[in-house]
């Protein structure tokens, strides 16, 4: 009886197996467990098992039915997973195609990409600077006297307690105008590198000495992340500001008022106009705020502005401290800088007030997508 059993288990296993198909596994089924099957009909042959082996045998017999329904039912699920893949396989290239989703730039990307652009048409090129600065290119060499409140720590961001001596802690640089002196260095280094090189035209190539020699231009655009400790609706951590810087002979408020116009036309639109207003801040002198006139009423007054203007941000110029910390003569050179919020200008110019700044760094699509 019991090799009876094992033998049909055997039989059934092999089969079921090489089952290639659903209506094959159900006529295997029927074959074994089926009301006249050859299990079933075996299993009826226990009341002839004396009765001391009856148990015995009755538990073996249910054991060899039971792996005779998880083969059929196992063999069920891997027909059912090559049927899948055989549909996936199947190509149909009459099919439409299934667009893959696509992304866009970050609207803060794309505004200082459209920003770049604008300024290159006028000769300022964009720079590079660290943005872990010494705070003597972020505070000392702008101007800035020893206990001014934005040296404090509650402002900006000190890294390490390491000092430089001459160049004192490192920072976050809290705006994008730790660039200028840099920028200033850079140019001067440049041209004594050019007059030492041409030395019969008797051009000081000395570093000591401010310079008041030939060809000196400066039109640097300078796009960073900047870094206050501050996180509020209207303030984050982390911002974007960008940065204007002409210097050459003869730069006078003219050209500062020209390149705020050309710029508010270029980015917001011909309709728009520009005014500056006295205000102080320490690199630069004389100094200014620059207003936008409201794209909701182009300067009339609404609910938006109040009296039709918005405000963009800090401009002047340079001041003469700042030139002579660049290592440029300020009897012979002058020029002037602006620094404005790329997240400000991007709200002014979309009409879109942002509830939570936060919100542009917060990867959610759903807001994103909306742009
Ligand atoms: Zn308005």
């Amino acid at each position: 009886m019991e090799e009876k059993l094992m033998s049909l288990k055997n039989d059934a296993v092999s089969l079921i197996l090489d089952a290639s198909d659903e209506k094959t596994l159900e006529e295997i089924k029927l074959q074994f467990l089926g009301r006249s099957g050859r299990l079933t009909l075996t299993l009826k042959e226990i009341t002839k098992v004396p009765l001391e082996r009856r148990a015995e045998v009755g538990s073996l017999a249910n054991e060899v039915k039971q792996s005779v329904e998880e083969a059929i039912e196992r063999q069920k699920q891997i027909l059912k997973h090559q049927t899948i893949k055989v549909r996936k396989q199947t190509l149909d290239v009459t099919n439409p195609g299934i667009k893959p989703p696509l992304g866009h730039l970050h609207l803060i990307t794309q505004a200082m990409e459209e920003i770049t652009s604008i300024f290159d048409k006028i000769g300022f090129t964009r720079v590079r600077y660290p943005e872990v600065e010494w705070d003597y290119y972020a505070f000392t060499a702008l101007n800035f006297p020893e206990n001014h409140p934005a040296r404090d720590d509650w402002e900006t961001f000190f890294t390490t307690e390491q000092t430089d001596s001459e160049k004192g802690q490192i920072i976050l640089t809290p705006h994008t105008s730790s660039g200028q002196v840099r920028e200033m260095e850079r140019s001067v280094a440049k041209l004594r590198e050019l007059a030492r090189e041409r030395s019969e035209t008797g051009v000081d190539g000395s570093k000591d000495k401010l310079y008041s020699g030939p060809d000196l231009s400066i039109r640097m655009l300078n796009i960073a992340k900047c870094y206050r400790r501050q996180s509020d609706v209207s303030h984050t951590q982390m911002f974007h500001q960008f940065e204007g810087l002409c210097v050459g002979e003869n730069i006078s408020i003219v050209h500062l008022k020209g390149v705020l116009d050309y710029f508010v036309k270029s980015y917001f639109g011909e309709n728009r106009t520009s005014r500056i207003r006295p205000y102080h801040f320490q690199f630069t002198e004389p100094s200014f705020e620059i207003d936008v006139t409201c794209g909701v009423c182009l300067g009339k007054g609404c609910k938006l502005c109040k009296a039709g203007w918005l405000e963009m941000g800090g401009a002047g110029m340079v001041h003469p401290n700042v030139l002579t910390y660049g290592g440029i003569d300020p009897k012979k050179y002058s020029g002037f800088a602006f620094g404005w919020g790329v997240e400000r200008v991007l709200m002014m110019k979309e009409g879109i007030e942002i509830d939570d700044l936060r919100l542009l760094y917060s990867n959610k699509l759903e807001f994103l997508e909306q742009f």
